[in-house]
């Protein structure tokens, strides 16, 4: 009986993982999740006896002294690289002159650490690093807690699995971000940092970090129950040049069989695995995700292309150090240089001033680049980026790409020192430092460009959400001189909105309408939009959440503020302050005389959520956090933007990020979506 029930809960659990980590699309919520997990876990307690290697309960860390040695049964061997397509059609070509026309398997070369894993009779019993191909470290514990890794897989078969383990690009910024609010270095990229949390004695760190991992090649090996007919070869390894084990080859035809194979035993495959019929092929593949890696959440460095026939593998067999049947196509670099052409400051709609770098256009990831980031004064100070210099440039995750660092060639110290400037770029202002920030600030309230960038602001979708009013039509409408703030645009008619170009009299009557719809936005909305210093749209949905109106907004003291949950001093003074300034107070007037007045707050509907705090995370699939936010509203209950313990309940969508770890930490019983719905129908 317990035994059966353990036998299912185990299977659940690990299909579930299956399902969220291997194929990224869960199909039971978290709350089933942990309701399970917490059962087997009892009942585990209750029966140590019954524990097996594969329960799920076994992913959570251990400590370890250190990590032994580990000789590979069968070498882990480099690979040969190619840096252009000349090369790789060489390569293609000395093949085809032997062996006729090819197909190739082309896979994307993941940038992370490779590790083999043992599975026998189906179950994990062994993790094991590269090291240097013949000798690795066993790091099994550590690799028993990275969920998309299999401890039991669909199938009792006895392989041996290499791929690559690597960290999310969004996982490890979360990581750096952490690291430096608590004072450690930060990772230089996600390699290093996914290596860093492999090589932990303590696998309960690295259970925390965010790793997956990506299989690519698999050795089969006859065993009991083995569905498919196997050749025994105890083949050891033996430091010759054969490899890969005779047994594989009567299994597969191919090399794209065997990676399939390995989908169906539960491995996580790289979906972007392409069979292709020649070298133009495989180069059409290495074209297209040259441009494409930058938008993909994992950091890949090249191509690796292979043979797909295995007898044919077989029969090339390796040099001393790597296949003759596979080569790694290296990308070009993503850092690239070029010459500072000028530093060029723009002005935020907070009136922070922040340095771009124009450059010289050039090629870097597949687009021309003739601007990057240069964040603010102090990093430029820290690069010592002098206008004329040459400098890499960088774009990995980001969309924007950065300045990284300044060729220190002689010219570089014959160049002037930049200065930061001292006066506002739009309206000469004295520019300030606001103390315990970085940043210099125009704080004239008139200044034109932080106005522009205000009004741009506005009608975003955070803020008032005013479509068909993009950018471009804000800077006719300015340049104009028909709007100079936000509260012109509720002065415009149609007709100015005729005279700009390229607009017609139906887009004309679309702005026109957009601008109107708007008036009645929350208040929530309406409060973002004003672009108070430090509230943004969580601190006013706060704000309106307590308020409900502007008028008791407007009236509360700055106590009143700073007790709100989520408000701190800093914030209430702010907003304190904006209520007290007469400009504003001005400006609150006319947009009432223009008709901007938020919706009244809902009517709570009934009290049923009354004295309960959600936290939203994550993205819904069939409502916006907006609109689930305004549902518990309706109920009586209330919304938070952090996770504490007088958190009720986390709603957590796909994609879920430090909240959900947060919650989990604490203890907070976290929600699907369909529990919510459950939770707030009938
Ligand atoms: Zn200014």
């Amino acid at each position: 009986m317990v035994l059966e029930r353990i036998n299912f809960l185990k299977d659940e659990i690990n299909k579930a993982n299956y399902k969220y980590y291997v194929e990224d699309n869960p199909f039971i919520s978290d709350f089933e999740y942990d309701k399970m997990f917490a059962e087997l876990k009892e009942l585990e307690r209750q029966n140590p006896l019954l524990i097996t290697p594969d329960s799920p309960t076994q992913r959570v860390g251990s400590i370890s002294e250190k990590f032994f040695p580990y000789k590979h049964k069968y070498r882990l061997y480099s690979l040969d690289n190619t840096y252009n397509y000349e090369d790789l059609s060489d390569w293609y070509n000395k093949i085809t002159k032997e062996f006729g026309e090819q197909e190739l398997v082309c896979e994307l070369k993941i940038d992370g650490l490779a590790i083999a894993l043992t599975y026998e009779n189906g179950i994990f019993v062994r993790g094991v690093t590269r090291g240097d191909g013949i000798t690795g470290e066993d790091i099994t514990n550590n690799l028993k807690t990275i969920k998309a890794i299999p401890l039991k897989l669909f199938k009792p078969v006895s392989v041996e699995v290499r791929g690559e383990i690597y960290m999310p690009k969004t996982s490890f910024e979360k990581l750096n971000e952490e690291n430096l609010k608590n004072g450690e270095k930060p990772f230089a990229n996600p390699r290093n940092a996914a290596a860093g949390s492999l090589r932990q004695l303590d696998s309960s760190v690295t259970a925390k970090r965010d790793l997956s991992m990506f299989c690519y090649t698999a050795i089969l090996e006859a065993g009991r129950n083995t569905e498919i007919k196997l050749v025994q070869q105890n083949q050891l390894f033996d430091n010759t040049h054969t490899s890969i084990p005779q047994d594989l080859h009567t299994s597969f035809k191919t090399h794209y069989d065997s990676i399939m194979y390995l989908k169906e035993l539960g491995f996580k495959v790289n979906p972007n695995i392409r069979l292709c019929k020649n070298a133009q092929d495989a180069i059409n593949y290495c074209k297209e995700w040259d441009e494409k890696r930058f938008e993909l959440n994992y950091a890949t460095d090249g191509v690796v292309i292979k043979v797909n026939n295995l007898a044919v593998q077989e029969e090339m067999g390796f040099t001393s150090r790597a296949p003759k049947w596979a080569t790694a196509f290296k990308f070009p670099p993503e850092e690239v240089t070029t010459t500072l052409l000028d530093i060029e400051e723009g002005v935020g709609k907070t009136g922070a001033i922040t340095p771009v770098a124009i450059l010289e256009p050039v090629q870097l990831g597949g687009s021309t680049v003739a601007r990057a980031s240069l964040h603010n004064f102090d990093e430029i100070k820290r690069l010592d980026v002098r206008i004329g210099d040459r400098v890499y440039i960088k774009k990995a995750a980001e969309i924007i790409p950065k300045v990284v660092k300044v060729i220190d060639d002689e010219e570089h110290y014959n160049r002037p020192a930049y200065n930061p400037p001292e006066f506002c770029p739009s309206c000469n202002a004295k520019l300030n430092i606001h103390e315990g920030e970085v940043n210099l600030y125009c704080d004239n309230p008139d200044c034109p460009e932080k106005q522009r960038a205000r009004i741009e602001f506005w009608v975003s979708k955070d803020a008032m959400d005013i479509d068909n009013v993009g950018p471009s039509i804000i800077e006719q409408l300015y340049i104009k001189g028909f709007i100079k703030n936000a509260i012109d645009l509720y002065k415009l008619n149609m007709q100015d909105f005729m005279q700009l170009d390229l607009v017609k009299e139906k887009s004309a009557f679309n702005m026109y309408n957009a601008i109107q719809e708007s008036k009645t936005r929350p208040l929530s909305r309406l409060l973002t939009a004003f672009s108070i210093k430090n509230v943004g749209k969580e601190t006013a949905g706060l704000l309106a959440g307590e308020y409900g109106t502007l008028e008791n907004l407007m009236n509360a003291s700055e106590e009143s503020l700073s007790n709100i949950e989520g408000v701190g001093a800093i914030i209430a003074h702010d907003v304190y302050e904006f209520f007290r300034n007469e400009k504003n107070l001005k400006m609150l007037e006319e947009l009432k005389s223009l008709g901007v007045e938020p919706a009244p707050p809902t009517q709570n509907i009934s009290d049923k959520l009354k004295g309960l705090t959600f936290v939203l995370t994550g993205t819904l699939q069939n409502m916006t956090r907006d609109e689930a936010s305004e549902i518990i509203k309706q109920l009586g209950g209330k919304t938070s933007s952090s996770v504490s313990k007088n958190t009720s309940y986390v709603l957590a969508g796909e994609n879920a990020g430090s909240k959900l770890d947060k919650a989990q930490k604490l203890g907070v019983i976290i929600l699907s979506e369909d529990d919510f719905v459950k939770m707030t129908e009938g």
